[in-house]
């Protein structure tokens, strides 16, 4: 713990962290973010107030007893620091890097009332980095089996957390990815240059040494189907994490048209295909000196954005119906966004992709006002009449959400989702219409973030483990009988 008096503690400034020049990172996809030195750490970590009432959990979906680790990197007990963040947290290097700290723990910080709340996610970062470097030569404890085994489709973070939890509870746990890469939106959506994919690796490696067994390449629902992995495959459970990988279209004029993409599509590409590189199988556009707009406010369009810049282009501006005040993109890479030279475009909407012979060559965009709030407390965009502009670009990358895919859903008989497509659950479980199917993330609450889904996936696997106690001996029999 800190030994400066808590008045000196009041004022010294938060501790920045270390970021690679903008003009040179924006042709690189090197991470941005460089992250804290253990003096740094140090530095930023004895600022803390070691309240008696931390108030900056409440602010944390997953609850990391934050007030403790702090207090531990203070001390340089950083070993010590990781153990009790990794306690809440399975993905902390990754959670550390992507959490929207601004809306969640350093929001409820009470040194934010000064504008100043401790850099609670890069202290989180710093000490996950140091565990990974440190644990690579550690040997891993293995649980005791119970004999019973689950099945988690999809590696996102929900299917991660699950399958990590259910692991250390002793289940032979194995998580089956349609993808060939396993990691979900952190490998195929999220940029290297912000989280790079080394480090998602780490984190998954871990569980594969602590015994989860991972098969890739396999899309449940073709073959096997849900039903199929607990029949004959003999799984006494599933948990299903498949996320919203779906992407949305506004549905308007010219959608076809060539330089039309979706991000999903386009990071994907990118992320998973390196599309970017010479000799690709599955190449992306040649962005080099083209304009390029982007439809959406959220992370995806950002990071839609912020790729297209560095595959060459040559002006990319992010077009957002609301103000930036509304965006959902993390704070920190709208700030990262703009040093880069990035245009935002607040208060349009596009209308209408225009082209000439099947291509692109730009988008008509409606101006909005903001009124009044909508449902979810957003100032809602109305198009003022008259106002619109044509905006001369080459491509066109659409982030405006995504939707989940239905191929599981539709596979599956007696499962129940919603007018949107989500499954629906139990939120405090995941369980759903399905006695031993359980599902949480992104397929059950819709397109949200990485710290909510691994709350969920927590939150089934504590569920599954009691159900599995329980012995529900008809689907045991069943699944016995035909299974061996
Ligand atoms: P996913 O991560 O989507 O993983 C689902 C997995 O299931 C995928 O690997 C998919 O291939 C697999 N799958 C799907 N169907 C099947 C099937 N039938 N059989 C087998 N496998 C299947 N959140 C943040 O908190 N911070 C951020 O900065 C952030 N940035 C984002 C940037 C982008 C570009 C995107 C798209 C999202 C971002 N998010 C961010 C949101 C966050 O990534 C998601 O909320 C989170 O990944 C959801 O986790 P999940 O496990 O539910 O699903
Ligand atoms: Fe430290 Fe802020 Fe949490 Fe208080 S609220 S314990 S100052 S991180």
């Amino acid at each position: 713990m800190s030994d400066i008096p808590k008045r000196d503690r009041m004022k010294m400034e938060r501790t920045p962290s270390r970021t690679a020049d903008p003009e040179v990172r924006s042709r690189s996809f090197d991470e941005v973010n460089v992250g804290y030195t253990s003096a740094l750490a140090v530095l930023e970590a004895s600022r803390c107030l070691n309240c008696k009432r931390p108030v900056c959990i409440e602010g944390c979906p997953v609850g990391v007893r934050i007030d403790e680790f702090v207090a531990l990197v203070a001390d340089g007990r950083f070993t010590e620091a990781a153990s009790v963040v990794h306690h809440d947290n399975p993905l902390p290097a990754v959670c550390g890097r992507v959490c929207p700290q601004e809306t969640q723990c350093e929001e409820a910080c009470v040194l934010n009332k000064k504008g100043r709340p401790i850099a609670i996610g890069a202290l989180e970062r710093f000490v996950a980095d140091r565990e990974l470097d440190e644990m690579a030569a550690a040997p891993r404890p293995r649980p005791e089996p119970t004999g019973k085994s689950v099945a988690v489709v999809g590696s996102g973070p929900a299917g991660l957390a699950c399958a990590g939890d259910l692991n250390a509870m002793g289940h032979q746990v194995t998580v089956f990815e349609a993808l060939h890469e396993l990691g979900g939106v952190l490998a195929y959506g999220i940029p290297a240059f912000r989280l790079p994919k080394p480090v998602v690796k780490a984190e998954i490696d871990r569980l594969g040494e602590l015994g989860v067994r991972f098969e890739r390449d396999v899309l449940v629902g073709v073959s096997p189907t849900v039903e199929e992995l607990r029949r004959d495959e003999g799984f006494d459970a599933v948990f299903v994490g498949t996320g919203a990988g779906l992407p949305r279209f506004p549905g308007i004029e010219g959608e076809n048209l060539i330089g039309v993409y979706s991000a999903n599509e386009f990071l994907t590409r990118v992320n998973l295909m390196h599309a970017n590189e010479p000799g690709a199988r599955t190449p992306v556009y040649d962005l080099v000196d083209r304009s390029v707009v982007v439809i959406g406010g959220g992370n995806t369009a950002v990071d839609a954005a912020r790729t297209a810049l560095r595959l060459g282009a040559r002006s990319v501006r992010v077009l957002y119906r609301r103000s930036k005040a509304e965006m959902p993109a993390r704070a920190e890479e709208i700030e990262h966004a703009e040093e880069e030279g990035i245009a935002l475009v607040f208060q349009v909407s596009p209308v209408r992709f225009d082209g000439t012979d099947g291509w692109l060559n730009g988008v008509t965009i409606q101006h909005m006002t903001l009124g009044p709030p909508d449902e979810e407390g957003r100032a809602r965009p109305i198009p003022i009449e008259g106002r619109t502009e044509d905006i001369a670009c080459e491509v066109a990358i659409v982030a405006i959400g995504n939707q989940p895919n239905p191929i599981l859903a539709n596979t599956t008989p007696g499962l129940t989702t919603s007018d949107w497509g989500t499954i629906e659950v139990d939120p405090s479980s995941g369980a759903t219409s399905i006695p031993g199917v359980f599902a949480g993330g992104d397929i059950a609450t819709g397109g949200a973030t990485v710290i909510l889904a691994l709350g969920a996936g927590r939150r089934a696997a504590a569920a599954i483990d009691s159900w599995l106690a329980e012995g529900h001996p008809q689907q045991k029999a069943h699944a016995r009988g035909t299974g061996s």
